[in-house]
């Protein structure tokens, strides 16, 4: 079970580990798309850029050449202007343009500035391309008239349809460097101008390459990954992109062609300021995913602790719970459950030759023990004797306390002496010794000779065959056999029929008369005894009185006897006879009745029959079970003013001692100490001592059984004050017994 558990464990721990790799895994995936994917955008992101620079290149440009060809009119037929006037014409529209410096320029290259005097511009290449009627913006070029870098915008004048001139506007090589900036990328992109050869015509003001104009882009430039861009860049309309590398950095490069001189605007930048976006994109990305990750890992972690703290409470739940279930707290032996879980394991696999006894053990009187000696030594006994057991038990047997002092045993064996055998292990085993009393422990053996009856009747036939041992002082065993199931049987039947019987008066009382034996004619009194009548029959005390004590009924008998005494000493008192004490037999179980005593003296007050008419008769063996209860109920018996007797004293273990703090008046000794000749000396010695104590302790004597006339002379010999028996008279009716006794008077009979 537990390594189930274990591999439970492991199989959840490598599932939780897979489903986090997955997780991971994927994350990791997720991560790497989601780059290539931000890459891939930012490369188009920067084409579009690109392009878009070139467009704001282009327009700015335009915007200026435009601007020039606005102000040309304005200089249709300024050749015929005076030399003198001209400046300050020029200077007019100058001063409203976004050109320092606008210069006319005649057919022969002479050029008036605003402000800046004359020079001779001949050879230049933008007044020559203005004079072909090709309104163009020159390279960056040193001013004639003042020797800074300009670059020059230079447009046809037409007069009529004829060129007569060139209108030149000059701006600082800075202000288009400016326009080649980009504010992209945090302004780490940069655009160049270039014409289709690859000369660089514009640089931006920063200038990452440091490059000159004038010179080839593709001379600067030699580790260009697409071969064929420089003839690409030629064609008319291009546009594309290439990466190239350029001191140690990679760049990114788009190029657009424009309208302007055919020129080409190239845009490039470090492949790392691209990326840059990019990654830190990434990075939040990353942060973000990783912040799952562990978060996910953590609540991957944290159920699983869950999960297993749980697992591990039911499973301690279980455990404790089984423990609870198979295990007896007192002991620490196995359960009665756990028993039967054992033998119904043990038949299961039993083969045909193996022989099984169930033996039902118990304690005898151990409450008696309980009430003396306490629980403690009580449960001590139990725990010491479940050892006992277990040490005694082969493999393939088993063993449980039921409840109480209630033990069950099942044994393997080959012959009934194996049995006997361990008994008597167990017996002598358990051999203790507390406060003088010995422990006698009682056996009830039931050989399993079918396996398949219901195993709780099995337990059931050894309980029976135990219960018929009575007040053992020794240890004993006694094997179950059927008649045991025939009697359980009739006393079913007794049981269903006892209430109806009493009802039906069934029950009737019978006198025993006793006699004084020093005039033996003289009749002192009776002994009430019980008779049922059924069916014509007449049963025997004996045959319903053991169960009547042990399923209460007998209360009722008892007191139905008493009852009916009563009503026949109020008819014999009120005939005005010589009423003499009769003696009822109360059973033990009056004694833990709470008002036993005073419901008796109910019933005398009922009929008006003082308590002095009534003897009760107690049984010996009963008598010292519990001398504490026995004391207080004797005393009321006494207080109320019944006489009281011990029956069939001799045959219980009580000692003269101990009867001499009780308030009896008379001891009845049982007839088992008579012998039919009245010969036997050790016997007749017992008697003899016994009615010398009772004697000296005030009780008078009755001799029970008396049979014989050797009998009757011995027992008045030996001072025996009464004596009852089937020599006198045997138990008679209510009417014999008042016609024996009271024939005498008038109105006998007459009830
Ligand atoms: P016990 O109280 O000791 O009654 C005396 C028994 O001895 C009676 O048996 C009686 O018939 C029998 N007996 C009397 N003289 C002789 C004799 O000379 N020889 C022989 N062999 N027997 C003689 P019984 O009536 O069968 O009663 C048996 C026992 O049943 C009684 O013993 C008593 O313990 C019990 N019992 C009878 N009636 C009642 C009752 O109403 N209530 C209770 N609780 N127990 C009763
Ligand atoms: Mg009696
Ligand atoms: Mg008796």
């Amino acid at each position: 079970m537990k390594s189930a558990i274990e591999t439970g464990k492991i199989k959840y721990a490598v599932l939780m580990l897979i489903i986090t790799a997955v997780f991971v895994t994927a994350c990791v995936f997720y991560l790497l798309g989601f780059r290539f994917v931000l890459e891939k955008d930012n490369l188009f992101y920067f084409n579009e850029i690109a392009t878009e620079s070139a467009n704001t290149v282009e327009i700015k440009l335009d915007t200026l050449i435009t601007s020039m060809n606005n102000y040309a009119p304005m200089f249709s037929g300024f050749n015929s202007v005076p030399v003198e006037e001209r400046a300050e014409r020029i200077a007019a529209i100058s001063d409203v343009s976004q050109f320092y410096d606008i210069a006319y320029i005649e057919i022969d290259g002479t050029a008036t500035s605003s402000y800046l005097g004359n020079a001779i511009l001949i050879r230049r290449a933008y007044f020559r391309n203005a004079l072909a009627g090709v309104s163009n913006i020159s390279e960056i070029v040193v001013s004639e008239f003042n020797g800074m870098r300009v670059n020059v915008f230079a447009v046809p004048v037409y007069t009529g349809d004829e060129i007569t001139g060139v209108l030149a506007g000059a701006v600082e090589s800075g202000y288009l460097n400016e326009l080649m900036n980009s504010q992209t990328f945090n302004g780490m992109a940069s655009s160049y101008i270039m014409n289709t050869e690859g000369i660089i015509i514009l640089t931006p003001q920063k200038d990452p390459l440091g490059v000159d104009t004038g010179i080839s882009f593709f001379d600067v430039i030699s580790d260009i990954s697409d071969k064929d861009i420089a003839a690409n860049i030629s064609a008319v309309d291009a546009s594309g992109s290439f990466t190239f590398r350029f001191e140690d950095q990679d760049y990114f490069a788009a190029y657009n062609s424009i309208d302007i001189s055919e020129w080409v605007v190239l845009t490039l930048a470090r492949c790392s300021d691209v990326h840059a976006v990019t990654y830190n994109v990434f990075g939040l990305a990353l942060a973000f995913t990783i912040a799952i990750v562990i978060i996910a890992i953590a609540c991957i972690i944290i159920l699983s602790i869950k999960h297993w703290l749980s697992k591990k409470r039911y499973a301690e739940t279980v455990n404790e719970r089984d423990f609870l279930k198979y295990t007896d707290p007192l002991t620490g032996g196995p359960s009665y459950e756990k028993f039967l879980d054992e033998v119904t394991a043990i038949f299961a696999s039993k083969n045909e030759k193996e022989n099984y006894a169930v033996i039902s053990m118990d304690i005898n009187k151990f409450r008696t023990i309980n009430d003396r000696d306490g629980y403690d030594v009580g449960n001590r006994i139990l725990v010491d004797l479940a050892q006992v057991v277990q040490d005694n038990l082969n493999t393939g047997e088993a063993y449980t306390r039921k409840n109480a002092d209630l033990f069950y045993i099942l044994l393997k064996y080959n012959y009934e002496a194996d049995i006997f055998a361990r008994v008597d292990d167990i017996i002598s085993e358990s051999n203790y010794n507390l406060n003088d009393l010995k422990i006698t422990l009682l056996f009830g053996v039931y050989m399993v000779d079918d396996s398949n009856i219901d195993f709780r009747s099995i337990l059931d036939h050894a309980d029976l065959a135990r219960r018929t041992i009575k007040n053992s002082s020794e240890s004993r065993c006694a094997f179950f056999d059927n008649n045991l199931l025939t009697k359980i049987r009739e006393e079913k039947k007794i049981e269903s029929v006892m209430e109806y019987a009493l009802e039906r008066n069934e029950f009737r009382v019978y006198l025993q008369p006793k006699y004084d034996l020093r005039d033996r004619s003289s009749i002192i009194g009776a002994e009430a005894l019980v008779r049922w009548f059924r069916d014509g029959k007449m049963i025997p005390p004996g045959g319903f009185i053991p169960l009547f004590e042990k399923n209460g009924f007998i209360l009722k008998i008892d007191r139905f006897v008493f009852e009916e005494v009563c009503k026949q000493q109020r008819i014999w008192l009120s005939r005005g006879y010589d009423v003499r004490v009769i003696s009822v037999n109360m059973s033990r179980v009056n004694l833990q009745q709470p008002n036993f005593v005073r419901d008796l003296y109910r019933i005398c007050n009922k009929y008006n029959v003082p308590t002095k008419y009534f003897e009760i008769e107690i049984t010996e063996s009963v008598a010292f079970e519990n001398l504490e209860i026995l004391t207080r109920v004797f005393n009321e018996l006494k207080n109320y003013g019944f006489y009281i007797s011990i029956d069939d004293f001799g045959t219980g273990y009580s000692s003269l001692n101990m009867l001499k703090d009780l308030p009896v008046d008379v001891l009845k000794i049982d007839r088992s100490f008579l012998t039919d000749s009245g010969k036997n000396e050790r016997a007749n010695s017992i008697i003899s001592h016994v009615i010398k104590l009772a004697l000296s302790l005030h009780m008078k004597t009755i001799c029970e059984g008396i049979e014989t006339s050797d009998q009757v002379s011995l027992l008045s010999g030996l001072g025996c004050d009464m004596a009852q028996g089937f020599y006198f008279d045997r138990p008679m009716s209510i009417e014999e017994y008042e016609k024996k006794l009271y024939s005498h008077y008038p109105n006998t009979n007459l009830r």
